[in-house]
């Protein structure tokens, strides 16, 4: 079953939108999927780039919505704990361990669900998306691995209805997610289950493609990249080779407009309304960061409990002074020599932030820089669009104009 079957048609319940409003988002389109159903008609509402609405969507999923006296919850979300974890038979293939496909596949299996939301790839090319709802096993493993593209995973949720799914789980990023959780009532659902991953940084098959062929020794290779815990990016390539670039080494004056417009006004990089989120930034390195928001949340995790070694996460360093020097750096598009990128990643690698300062940090940065592109490019948008929360951390920092 995949996106090839879904043909929009009116949703039974849903309110017209006038015609050439197909995408209403325009150029902060993150392409989520939900324009591709008949559930467009809730876009207005439902889509995460036209009607900011976390607080309110966190109250209806987790009870209540983020605490912002309480820095774990300002950073990170509504959350009943956190942990490290990884799985002590990884996955082979898969973006880090694998607990999100072991977590889909334990659900599958159980009967819990009956489908999950997930993305493949296409037989063409390892990086274009091919969202599906998988039915078993298989299908829930050939969507492994991140595919580092803006997916349109919603483009699947009308065949939800018509095959007449009942108990499903959809795992995707923060922009999916809020718009899913603005339309959940309308999917005629018995049971739910979200399992988020943190996002940032995304970017269209074409910007990929820049990214790839300016930053790596050999982009046609490239399987799988991350940015990693110790500021380098991660390359792995067919032959099995890895390969490491700091950050601080990356070519900014040429990727300044890679991001995806969508990706640089997002501020929901914890994927703040899904019910477990399982990212890295927040465990020390070679560990995933596994944030419960809730009791579905908690039972997800526990589907896989034995197949996990754990720990407490962890904080040390202080994310503040990198932080503010990045923010001008950033905005002049500075590029190191390369022998000074590396040198400062050893430097920093060694004293730098780690675990949930790290992931701090990689808020703070993002938040800070996507604040000053919506004020630039949308300014009429700034006072609604950014959330209470992003806004509180965007203000302990100076910007320039
Ligand atoms: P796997 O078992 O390999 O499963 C990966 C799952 O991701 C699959 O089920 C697949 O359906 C889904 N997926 C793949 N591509 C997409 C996509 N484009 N959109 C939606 N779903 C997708 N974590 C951080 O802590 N910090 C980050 O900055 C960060 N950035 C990310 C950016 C992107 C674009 C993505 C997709 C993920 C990001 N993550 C980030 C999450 C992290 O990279 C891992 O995906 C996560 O830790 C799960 O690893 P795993 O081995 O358990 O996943
Ligand atoms: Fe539609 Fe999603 Fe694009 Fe918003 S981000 S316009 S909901 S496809």
């Amino acid at each position: 079953m995949t996106l090839a079957n879904s043909a929009a048609a009116p949703h039974h319940k849903a309110r017209a939108l006038k015609p050439g409003s197909r995408r209403p988002a325009k150029e902060l389109c993150s392409e989520c999927g939900l324009c591709d159903t008949y559930y467009v008609h809730y876009v207005k509402d439902a889509c995460a780039f036209l009607n900011q609405q976390v607080a309110t969507l966190e109250e209806e999923a987790h009870g209540r919505s983020r605490n912002l006296e309480s820095e774990d919850d300002l950073y990170f979300g509504v959350h009943q704990s956190m942990t490290a974890a990884r799985k002590t038979e990884p996955i082979a293939g898969a973006q880090w361990t694998g607990i999100v496909s072991s977590i889909a596949i334990a659900m599958l299996e159980s009967g819990k669900v009956e489908g999950v939301v997930c993305v493949q790839n296409t037989d063409e090319d390892r990086f274009t998306p091919k969202p599906v709802i998988a039915r078993n096993r298989e299908e829930i493993l050939a969507a492994r691995v991140n595919k580092p593209t803006l997916s349109p995973n919603l483009s699947v949720l009308e065949l939800v209805e018509q095959s007449g799914l009942k108990k499903l789980l959809v795992i995707g990023v923060g922009c999916q997610i809020q718009a899913l959780r603005a339309v959940e009532k309308q999917l005629g659902l018995e049971k739910l289950y979200v399992l988020g991953t943190p996002c940032v940084d995304n970017v269209t098959r074409e910007g990929l493609q820049h990214f790839l062929n300016t930053t790596s020794r050999s982009p046609d290779t490239v399987v799988h990249y991350e940015f990693m815990q110790d500021f380098r990016v991660h390359f792995k390539h067919s032959d099995g080779s890895e390969e490491q670039v700091p950050f601080f080494g990356l070519k900014t004056n040429q990727l300044k407009d890679v991001f995806a417009p969508s990706c640089m006004s997002c501020f929901d990089y914890v994927n703040s309304l899904a019910d477990l989120v399982v990212g890295y930034m927040g465990a020390p390195f070679g560990w995933q960061w596994l944030v419960v928001r809730n009791d579905r949340g908690q039972e997800l995790m526990d589907m896989v409990a034995d197949q996990l070694e754990t720990q407490p996460v962890m904080s040390s360093g202080d994310r503040k002074a990198a932080v503010q020097q990045s923010i001008p750096a950033y905005d002049k598009g500075v590029t190191l020599p390369m022998w000074a990128a590396k040198l400062m990643g050893v430097v920093i690698e060694r004293i730098g932030p780690k675990g949930l300062e790290y992931a701090r940090f990689s808020i703070d940065s993002h938040f800070t820089r996507n604040y000053l592109y919506v004020k630039r490019n949308h300014p009429e948008k700034l006072a609604d669009h950014v959330p209470p929360y992003a806004q509180r951390i965007v203000d302990r920092y100076t910007l320039p104009d």
